[in-house]
C-alpha cells in the first residue's frame, strides 16, 4: 500500500509565505481533519528538550499545530514521558520546569502541559502487542487516555537507534520508566579499563547507582559496573566522552530497536486511525535532544513532513536527509555526497532500516510512500 507523505520545503521563496504558514497548510493537507473530532482530548506528543539542548521543535511552530487542533474543535495538551536517566526530566516536576524554561509555557504554546506517565513515571497502562519480545507493553496513561494524537518529531541522529523520528518518539517516548528499562534490558555495557580516566562523569548519569570509581592495583582509577544493579539504559555509554564504555552493537542494539518498535506499536494500537505525524527536518544534528547540548547540524535544513503513517513519514525523512549534501566540519566524517547514507556514516553499526521493516511487519504502516509537495 502506498502511503501519502506531504512535504513543505524549508525555503520561503520570495518571502511570500513564512514557515509557520507553510506548517498550517501541511497540517491541513496531511489529514488533521480526519484525526481530530470536536471534543477530542488530543495528545500532542513531543520532546521538550533536555536543559542545555537548543534543537527541540520551536514552540512557535508547536503553537501553530495547537491552534489548528483547536480550530477543528479538539482539546490539545502537550505531553511526554519521564526519562529513565537522571537528567532534568526524570520526574514530572523537573520535567515541567525544564519544558517551561525551554519555552513551552501556556502563554507561548496555548495548551496545558501534562506528563504522560505521572509524577515518577509509574502511571501507565498495559497494551497487548504480541511481538518478538513482548506480549504486553507499558504505555504512559495520558497517552492511552487521549482520543487522538498528533506526534511532532524532530528528525536527527541517535547513538543507539541511528535515526530518531516518529517511531522512536512513539516507542521510547511513550513507554513509562519501567517500559524504558524493559526496552533497554538486553544492553550490557562494559568499561574498557585501559581507556577509562576515572573522571566519574558516568556516575552522574546512572539512574541505578550501578557505577563506582575504584582504584586498581596500579593506582589507576577506573569505573566499575555492578551487573546486578545495571538496567542497560546506556546513559553511561552516552555520557562518556572518552569512549571508555562498550556495548555489543549487533546482537544487543538490534534487540533494543525491536523492543522500541513494539512499544511504538503499543502507543498507537487503540488509535491507529486517530493519529497524525509531523516530522521536522530542521536542525538535523547527530544526537538526540535528550542530551544537554546540541551539536552542529550535519546536513542543511530540509523542511517539514506530514502523514497519517508513521512508517512512511520516517522512510521519507531518512530518504530526504540522505539526499542532502553533508556539511563538512561537523560530526559527519564521510558520505558527504547527496544520496550517500548520512545515518550509517554517523552510526555504522546501527541497523535503522530494520526498525522501519519491523514497524511495517507489526502493521503500523507502509514503507512505500508517495511524496506530495
Ligand atoms: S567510563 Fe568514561 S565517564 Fe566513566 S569514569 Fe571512565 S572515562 Fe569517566
Ligand atoms: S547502562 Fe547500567 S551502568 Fe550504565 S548508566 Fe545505565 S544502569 Fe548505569
Amino acid at each position: 500500500m502506498l502511503s501519502e507523505v506531504h512535504f513543505t520545503g524549508r525555503r520561503c521563496v520570495g518571502h511570500r509565505e513564512s514557515l509557520p504558514e507553510k506548517l498550517d497548510s501541511l497540517v491541513d493537507n496531511s489529514g488533521l481533519e480526519e484525526v481530530v473530532a470536536p471534543g477530542d482530548l488530543v495528545a500532542v506528543k513531543l520532546h521538550f528538550g533536555e536543559k542545555g539542548n537548543t534543537t527541540f521543535i520551536n514552540p512557535v511552530l508547536v503553537r501553530r499545530v495547537v491552534d489548528k487542533i483547536k480550530e477543528k474543535g479538539g482539546k490539545p495538551y502537550l505531553t511526554d514521558t519521564n526519562t529513565l536517566y537522571v537528567g532534568s526530566r526524570a520526574n514530572a516536576v523537573d520535567h515541567l520546569q525544564t519544558a517551561v524554561e525551554n519555552g513551552f509555557s501556556y502563554a507561548t504554546v496555548g495548551a496545558p502541559l501534562v506528563i504522560a506517565d505521572g509524577m515518577r513515571g509509574r502511571s501507565y497502562r498495559e497494551v497487548e502487542v504480541n511481538g518478538r519480545h513482548f506480549n504486553r507493553v507499558n504505555i504512559g496513561s495520558n497517552i492511552i487516555e487521549a482520543d487522538s494524537m498528533v506526534v511532532l518529531s524532530h528528525v536527527k541522529g541517535h547513538i543507539l537507534t541511528g535515526f530518531g523520528g516518529a517511531i522512536k518518539n512513539l516507542g521510547m517516548g511513550c513507554g513509562n520508566r519501567s517500559g524504558k528499562q524493559m526496552m533497554h534490558s538486553s544492553l550490557k555495557p562494559e568499561v574498557k579499563e585501559e581507556e577509562c580516566r576515572g573522571c566519574a562523569t558516568c556516575l552522574e548519569w546512572c539512574p541505578e547507582q550501578a557505577l563506582v570509581v575504584e582504584e586498581k592495583g596500579n593506582k589507576q582509577k577506573v569505573a566499575v559496573i555492578d551487573p546486578e544493579k545495571c538496567v542497560g539504559c546506556a546513559e553511561c555509554f552516552m555520557a562518556c566522552r572518552y569512549n571508555s564504555i562498550k556495548i555489543k552493537w549487533q546482537s544487543e542494539v538490534d534487540a533494543v530497536l525491536e523492543r522500541m518498535t513494539e512499544y511504538a506499536c503499543g502507543a498507537v494500537k487503540d488509535k491507529l486511525d486517530k493519529c497524525q505525524y509531523i516530522n521536522f527536518l530542521l536542525d538535523i544534528i547527530p544526537d538526540c535532544d535528550c542530551n544537554s547540548w546540541s551539536d552542529a547540524p550535519v546536513v542543511p535544513d530540509v523542511g517539514i513532513l506530514g502523514s497519517r503513517d508513521p512508517v512512511a513519514v520516517d522512510c521519507a525523512s531518512v530518504d530526504l536527509v540522505n539526499r542532502q549534501p553533508g556539511i563538512r566540519g561537523t560530526a559527519l566524517s564521510a558520505s558527504f555526497d547527496p544520496g550517500e547514507d548520512k545515518i550509517k556514516a554517523l552510526y555504522p553499526a546501527s541497523n535503522y532500516s530494520n526498525t522501519l521493516e519491523y514497524a511495517e511487519e507489526l502493521g503500523m504502516g507502509s514503507r512505500d510512500y508517495k511524496l506530495i509537495e
